[in-house]
């Protein structure tokens, strides 16, 4: 007698919430595939298998689900990727695989601080000088960092990668006057507040990432009096599952496919 396949489980990666996931579903007995973009080099080792790179639009997402008898389609990328979400809500549905989106909730405002919120990195670029920045910690990764190349500001740049020889090979533009910090999160108040006083930034920019691996940077900044420009979220598929942590994702996937 041959045992009956474990129920596979295809997670669109990337996010600390991802590599919960990927160990309490491996944990609970299903077969998963956490994938990446493959745009951090060296992702860390996780539950499960592991596969890199992008599908092929929303219909190389489609043949893959088919051909791997995909059983659950479960999207847990950054609150920040624009694209991956729209594809993987469209190939769920032509293709009959139930998929859900896990997504942290959106950072929440301490009472009076007075957060810039901008609809993208571009237009945060764009508010530094009215708010009399000089002196600028930029939290928002490296890719986008071209927005803030004919900046006067000086600007620190924490990314967990450095600026230079990242994977495509593209030479990356940045404003003139810059610092790298190459870090990788969880941060702690404590270590955040030494950043911005050591560097006397003046003006955080954040993107809206939501959850506690770098919710310090805020905290600290509201204790030094540091102003905030945050960015706020792209557009999200609408009319989808959607969990919040990762417990709400483990019961979908075994509410919609576990035995
Ligand atoms: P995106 O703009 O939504 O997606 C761009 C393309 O990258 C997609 O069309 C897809 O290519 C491919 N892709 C994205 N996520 C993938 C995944 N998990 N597995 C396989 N292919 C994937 O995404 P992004 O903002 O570039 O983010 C890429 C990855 O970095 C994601 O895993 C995300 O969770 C992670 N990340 C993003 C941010 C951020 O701020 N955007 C921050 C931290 C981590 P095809 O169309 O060819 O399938």
């Amino acid at each position: 007698m041959t045992a009956p396949h474990a129920r596979r489980v295809l997670l669109l990666a990337g996010t600390t919430e991802a590599t919960a996931l990927a160990g309490r579903l491996v944990g609970a007995g299903f077969d998963v595939v956490s994938s990446f973009a493959g745009v951090t080099s060296a992702p860390a080792a996780r539950p499960g298998r592991v596969r890199r790179g992008g599908f092929g639009g929303t219909t190389g997402l489609v043949d893959h689900l088919r051909r791997e008898q995909v059983d659950a389609l479960v999207d847990a990328t950054h609150p920040f990727a624009a694209v991956m979400p729209f594809h993987a809500a469209d190939a769920g549905r032509a293709a009959g695989v139930a998929h859900l989106r896990l997504v942290r909730p959106a950072w929440s405002e301490p009472p009076g601080a007075g957060w810039v919120r901008t609809a993208d990195v571009p237009a945060a670029a764009r508010v530094l000088a009215g708010l009399g920045a000089e002196r600028v910690f930029l939290t928002i990764g490296r890719q986008q960092l071209g927005a803030f190349a004919g900046c006067p500001q000086w600007f620190l740049v924490r990314s967990i990668e450095p600026l230079d020889g990242w994977a495509t090979g593209a030479p990356v533009a940045r404003p003139q006057r810059i610092e790298q910090l190459l870090e990788r999160g969880p941060f702690d108040v404590a270590g955040e507040l030494a950043v911005l006083r050591d560097h006397r930034i003046d003006v955080l920019v954040a993107k809206d990432a939501g959850g506690t691996a770098t919710r310090a940077k805020l905290d600290a900044a509201h204790e030094l009096g540091v102003r905030v420009v945050m960015v706020d979220r792209p557009p999200a598929p609408e009319g989808i599952e959607v969990a919040a942590t990762v417990e709400e994702a483990l019961r979908w996937v075994g509410s919609r496919i576990g035995d």
